[in-house]
């Protein structure tokens, strides 16, 4: 079972995470300081199991075993530990099923102010500057192309100034973007404005605890036709209707909702 846990307020745990941390054989963690911190506050004793890059694969339960696995916040998986287990255990024919809870990049999503879809989460940019500007411009290479999703990054605080510069530089100033800090938290805020501006700010102002920069959409309109299509074309491919793909590229891109439409009956009609 896959638990989510708090990313800040410990209210945020769930009576089901709660219930599957008490019932599980063992709970599966990435640093047992932590872990236990939360569990004892819980009053639940638990066998802990740290997971390591070496041993994740090998720890998959076996038929009839309960397993619980967490990570220090949040939903485990997201720039989390998990997925090889979760590998492991599928191709063993272990069920795997999952407590929904907190997730820090879609927290910030939703309070950004920007369009929630599509998004396109991207982790943790490289740490230094050569290897971010080049995933910045590979980005930008790929909006070129047509891709128009809002964009939700995590940051490490000390981070952040250089990292809302390099995107400003290499996607806008103008972008419109939030900075999503402490969520859940006593100090929770939300600073909304453009890359350029949120940069300045973060120059100068130091910025602490945990943090998700959004970026909103490529602006299409100044991409031309080809670049509508093609964020129609992604939207069919993600599964949305019609309607809620002209909707969303609508409200992405600024362009008018009846000319998306049409475009998008075009299109659609083209697919069958
Ligand atoms: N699995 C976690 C989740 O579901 O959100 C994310 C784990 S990742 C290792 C940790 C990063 O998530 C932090 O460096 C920060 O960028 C972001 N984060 C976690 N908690 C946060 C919070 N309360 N407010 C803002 N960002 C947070």
């Amino acid at each position: 079972m896959l638990v989510a846990t708090p990313i800040g307020n410990l209210g945020d745990l769930s009576p089901r995470a709660l219930a599957a941390l008490r019932d599980a054989d063992a709970v599966l963690c990435e640093d047992s300081r932590v872990t236990g911190g939360l569990l004892s506050r819980q009053g639940v004793a638990a066998t802990m199991i740290p997971l390591h890059d070496h041993n994740e694969a090998a720890q998959a339960p076996r038929a009839g075993e309960r397993f619980a696995l967490v990570s220090d916040a949040g939903t485990p998986l997201v720039s989390d530990p998990g997925y090889r287990l979760v590998r492991a255990a599928i191709e063993a024919g272990v069920m795997v099923s999952a407590i929904p809870g907190p997730n820090a990049a879609v927290m910030a999503l939703s309070l950004s102010g920007l369009p929630p879809h599509p998004f396109l989460f991207l982790g943790f940019l490289p740490a230094k500057a050569g290897p971010r500007a080049a995933e910045v411009g590979r980005l930008r290479q790929v909006e070129r192309a047509g891709l128009s999703a809002t964009l939700v990054f995590y940051e490490a605080p000390h981070r952040l100034a250089e990292a809302l510069a390099a995107l400003a530089e290499g996607l806008g100033a103008d972008r419109p973007a939030a900075v999503a800090r402490e969520l859940t938290k006593r100090f929770e805020e939300v600073r909304r404005g453009a890359l350029g501006d949120l940069a300045a700010h973060y120059a100068t102002a130091e910025a602490r605890g945990e943090i998700c920069i959004v970026v909103g959409p490529a602006p299409l309109e100044e991409a031309g036709e080809g670049e509508l299509d093609a964020a129609l074309r992604a939207a069919f491919a993600a599964g949305l209707s019609l309607r809620d793909a002209a909707a969303s590229v609508a409200e992405a891109t600024g362009l008018k909702r009846r000319d998306v439409y049409r475009r998008a009956l075009e299109l659609g009609g083209e697919a069958g």
